[in-house]
């Protein structure tokens, strides 16, 4: 009998998420059943709600079944099918968790075209990284040209996308993120107009110096101390959409100091899932492939080999090991 590898959750952490938390399994490669379609993954997406998921706490979706193998998005190649919709061949992107192989019924899987885009970029800028940066700039921040917007792990899969999109709209984009390595790239690579890091201990004067004309809209991704010094910068009306706070996923305090901004700047803020917004995905989509494809949009991935090494590169995408994407190759 042929078997393919799978990572399950095996406990909850209890803090900073530990390679213990996570169990590699054999499956057996099963036989479908009509309407059903075999997928071998080519990669397997490491974001950073799965931390979230391996918590048994209230939140916006049910946890993760402990014994149960990862949630995890994938791209991969349908390699027997018995439902008329997909070929052997096809190129797909679903939802098939940390494992080399799954079975979906086709609900949730979709056939991507990669003859001008790269079959990873499918988990990265053409997909739900690049749709949530799409949803929060064009639906909540909403920023007119010559305004000042800032985006927190401006080099991460978010981030990335935010600040282009916002440049190509004539945007001021100011990025924030960790080391000069990755700042160097926002500002030269993806064209943001500054980035600051927030580990030269500066944070609040490189602020300063960055938006000399305050800020009009944030693209919250990490929380904390970043988060508060932006807010103190806010110019009045100022949108921000809160999109992540990865400072706090292990349960660390998040402190605000300057909510009263909020009531002197007269700020809105508005939390969102991309998820819940699937009715908006077709149009973004087509905007980020399209840019894509033509070389507009830049984007960088830090990929993991082997679904063994999953763990390894999911705890360092928590601490900021990646750089850009991150991505396991599976085959
Ligand atoms: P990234 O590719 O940006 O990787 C995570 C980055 O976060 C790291 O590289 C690191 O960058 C930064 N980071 C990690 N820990 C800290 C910390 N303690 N303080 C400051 N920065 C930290 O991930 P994604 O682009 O996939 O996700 C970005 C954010 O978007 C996350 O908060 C995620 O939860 C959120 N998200 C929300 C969605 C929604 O629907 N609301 C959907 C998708 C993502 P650096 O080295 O620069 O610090």
């Amino acid at each position: 009998m042929s078997t393919f590898k799978q990572i399950v959750l095996a406990s909850r952490p209890k803090g900073a998420v530990v390679a213990g938390n996570f169990r590699l399994e054999d499956a057996p490669v099963p036989s479908l059943a009509d309407g059903q379609v075999l997928v071998r993954n080519h990669y397997l997406s490491l974001d950073p709600y799965m931390r979230g998921r391996m918590e048994d706490a209230k939140s916006y979706s049910a946890p993760q079944v402990i014994g149960e193998v990862m949630i995890g998005g994938t791209v991969g190649e349908v390699v027997e099918s018995k439902n008329p919709k997909f070929a052997v061949g096809d190129k797909v992107v679903g939802m098939l968790g940390w494992a080399e192989m799954g079975v979906s019924d086709g609900v949730m899987l979709r056939k991507v075209d990669t003859s001008h885009i790269p079959l990873s970029a499918y988990l990265g800028a053409v997909g739900m990284p690049g749709m949530t940066a799409w949803y929060g700039l064009t639906q909540i921040m909403q920023p007119k040209a010559g305004e000042t917007i800032v985006v927190s792990a401006a080099s991460g899969a978010v981030g990335s996308v935010v600040g282009q999109l916002a440049k190509l709209r004539g945007v001021r984009a100011v990025g924030i993120a960790g080391g000069p390595e990755k700042c160097a790239y926002v500002v030269n690579e993806l064209g943001f107009d500054a980035c600051i890091d927030y580990k030269a201990g500066n944070l609040i004067a490189d602020l300063a110096a960055a938006t000399p004309d305050g800020i009009d809209a944030i693209f919250e991704n990490v929380g904390g101390e970043i988060f508060d010094a932006c807010i103190a910068r806010m110019n009045p009306f100022g949108r921000i959409a809160l999109c992540g706070m990865i400072a706090g996923y292990n349960g660390e305090p998040m402190a605000l100091n300057n909510v009263r901004t909020f009531l002197t700047m007269r700020l809105s803020l508005r939390g969102f899932i991309v998820a819940e917004h699937m009715d908006l995905w077709p149009e973004g989509l087509k905007e980020l492939g399209t840019l894509v494809a033509t070389g507009k949009l830049k984007f960088r991935e830090s990929v993991a080999q082997g679904l063994a090494s999953a763990p390894e590169a999911f705890i360092g995408l928590l601490k900021g090991k990646n750089f850009g994407k991150q991505l396991v190759k599976l085959v």
